[in-house]
């Protein structure tokens, strides 16, 4: 997960200089997208809708031209399905949603979003149907309806009001001194982790994705905090197809299909009950608690 976020969170830091100077979050991206890693192809197409079905076929990668980091990686998601996604540090959870997310491209193999290879897509056109809701949420020095309006810059305020209930978000921020308008400092101090969290969620509702993608936490957060984000996340997730890098056993057990990693490779996946049957990778890790 360290590595996820890197790329995001150099995303979130270029985000906070660049939103003061340039008017227009679409420019922001430009920007962003000029220093990235992979290049758009001449031809590359815009989506306007998603539906979600995420295909991986035999999809190899390697950060360094060396030793592949994931190998021949398959596996299809239905529209609207959750895949959690599991397996020891190192084993290429990470790396499979970078992939997906376009930060790199396969060395082999393809990844399809609704029939599209995902490199004949535009980034900006793919990332828009995204969602994240990460371990450190990016939050800018902004008001905390900035906060959430930056899901969907267009939202009204009564829009991003109704992301914030559907989010458990609300009760928390109309208790803040200065409820919405409340101004948070760039690395979101004066409001607690769970609550970022919660935020964080509210913004992706607002934003309306047809794929997500969550990386649990792993800090511990108070358990009624906990109880909300729980809750908060079944009303985001529902409907859409969503990986998760998965740290909670309960995730787990409820996921459509789980696709386990070890060394960059798939060693099993399939459904919770399937799994534990086959008493493999998964049965030991499941017994151990899933602590990876
Ligand atoms: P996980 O999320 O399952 O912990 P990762 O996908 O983060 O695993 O990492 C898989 C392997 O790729 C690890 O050996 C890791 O050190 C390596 N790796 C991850 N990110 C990078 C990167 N940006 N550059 C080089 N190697 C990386």
């Amino acid at each position: 997960a360290r590595q996820f976020t890197r790329p995001l969170n150099d995303l979130a830091n270029q985000f906070n200089t660049l939103l003061s100077a340039i008017a227009g979050a679409e420019r922001v991206f430009d920007v962003l997208d000029e220093k990235e890693e992979v290049t758009d192809e001449k031809e590359a197409v815009e989506i306007d809708s998603v539906k979600g079905e995420v295909v991986f076929s035999h999809v190899s990668f390697s950060y360094d031209d060396d030793e592949a980091t994931i190998r021949d990686v398959s596996f299809r998601a239905s529209t609207g399905q959750t895949v959690a996604l599991v397996g020891p540090t190192g084993a290429g959870k990470t790396t499979i949603i970078n992939l997906l997310s376009r930060f790199y491209d396969p060395s082999d193999g393809e990844i399809q979003i609704d029939g599209y290879e995902t490199k004949s897509v535009k980034r900006s056109s793919l990332r828009r149907h995204m969602g994240f809701v990460l371990q450190e949420p990016f939050l800018f020095q902004g008001t905390i309806r900035e906060n959430i309006r930056y899901g969907r810059l267009d939202a009204t305020d009564e829009e991003v009001e109704t992301a914030a209930r559907m989010a458990n978000a609300h009760s928390f921020i109309t208790k803040l001194p200065k409820g919405y308008d409340m101004v948070l400092k760039q690395d979101g101090s004066g409001i607690s982790q769970g609550q970022k969290q919660l935020l964080s969620i509210a913004r992706a509702i607002l934003a309306d994705p047809s794929i997500l993608i969550l990386d649990e936490a792993t800090s511990s957060i108070d358990t009624v905090t906990e109880v909300h984000i729980q809750e908060a996340l079944q009303r985001l997730m529902n409907g859409r197809t969503s990986f998760v890098i998965a740290h909670r056993l309960n995730t787990v057990q409820q996921a459509d299909q789980i696709v386990v990693l070890v060394d960059g490779e798939v060693n099993e996946k399939g459904s919770h009950d399937e799994l534990l049957k086959k008493n493999g990778f998964y049965a030991e890790l499941y017994h151990s608690q899933l602590t990876g």
